[in-house]
């Protein structure tokens, strides 16, 4: 009787980092876009950003960060922690915060 390893269901082709990647090459992108290209919860996404962050620089590749912003007033929280959207804003208090959004940059530079 042979044997009939179970194989597995490829249901993606990729991995959702590779998604997140390929996600990132396109137009800005929030947490909650990305999520939804990737396959991944939301609030997984700031930490898979961290690490991708690291492997894209070998690659020459960056990620580029928009930061998070109040729709009331404008203000722009750069010092923030750079992947996650604050929940309010600290200048008027507004909860109207525009998420920051990211995607790659790819150097052109040649070597
Ligand atoms: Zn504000």
């Amino acid at each position: 009787m042979p044997n009939k390893p179970p194989a597995p269901a490829p249901e993606r082709s990729a991995t959702p980092r590779a998604a997140l990647h390929e996600a990132l090459l396109g137009a800005p992108k929030t947490s909650k876009d990305l999520s939804a290209r990737a396959g991944l919860s939301e609030k997984e996404i700031p930490k898979h950003l961290e690490h991708l962050e690291k492997s894209l620089k070998a690659k020459g590749e960056r990620l580029v960060v928009k930061p998070a912003e109040c729709l009331a007033c404008s203000f722009v929280f750069k010092d923030r922690s750079r992947f996650t959207a604050p929940g309010r804003c600290p200048e008027c208090q507004s909860p109207r915060i525009a998420p920051p959004a990211f995607h790659i940059e790819v150097k052109t530079t040649k070597g």
